[in-house]
């Protein structure tokens, strides 16, 4: 076969398998169970996680130039500017050139990350097939964080007015993203009180929707 030939049919043929990708946006606020069940999902459907917060951590525990970067920021309860954020979840996604599909966990949280996500997923020949939403009340969630900064050694969960700032950028500058993607009809909202397992139950319900 003629080597131009091979190289248009290995390319239809990776987009086609692209296509076959889920990818899934898990959605809420601080402190509404998205990494415990990320954790179930990604087994469950055998997807690969990715979480920016873990990733930002990881780097600020080995003293990284891009941790040190994002250290101020966490530490606050802002965000990490999107120029930062956006680079860092490129490199982990193309680390993962054959992955079944993507759990974003903690991205996107502005609109800007959305658009640069959908730009990355398009260039790869496939998209975003649906965004969860944890439904979770704003005592229950302060409570919850206040209680994981006991054991979490995250300076972020231990100081309350910390606590409360995420959540106010939280309304403000990610909550917009559920709106982006329910203009396209990929958001849904679940109930995120109860079990680990009633929610799972909810989430895999959610997700064989979208498959
Ligand atoms: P998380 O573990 O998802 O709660 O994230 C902890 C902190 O990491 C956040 O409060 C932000 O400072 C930073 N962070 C994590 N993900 C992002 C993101 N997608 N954009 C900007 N900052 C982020």
């Amino acid at each position: 076969m003629r080597s131009w030939m091979k190289s248009f049919l290995t390319l239809r043929f990776e987009n086609v398998s692209r296509l076959n990708m889920t990818n899934l946006v898990l959605f809420g606020p601080p402190g509404s169970g998205k990494g415990t069940q990320a954790a179930f999902l990604i087994e469950k459907y055998n997807l690969v996680h990715i979480s920016t917060g873990d990733l930002f951590r990881y780097e600020m525990g080995n003293n990284t130039p891009l941790g040190l970067e994002a250290k101020a920021f966490m530490a606050k309860g802002e965000l990490v500017p999107d120029s930062i954020t956006i680079g860092m979840l490129r490199n982990k996604v193309e680390k993962h050139p054959d992955a079944n599909g993507f759990i974003f966990d903690g991205f996107p949280r502005t609109i800007p990350q959305a658009e640069a996500l959908d730009a990355l997923l398009q260039s790869m020949g496939t998209e975003v097939a649906g965004l969860i939403a944890l439904e979770v009340d704003e005592e229950e969630i302060v409570g919850r964080i206040l209680k994981r900064g006991q054991t979490s050694g995250r300076a972020d969960d231990n100081d309350e007015a910390t606590v409360r700032k995420r959540i106010a950028v939280y309304k403000s500058e990610t909550a917009p993203v559920f709106d982006y993607y329910a203009k396209m009809g990929k958001s849904m909202n679940i109930n995120g009180l109860g079990s680990i397992d009633e929610i799972a139950g909810r989430l895999s319900d959610a997700v064989d929707s979208l498959l």
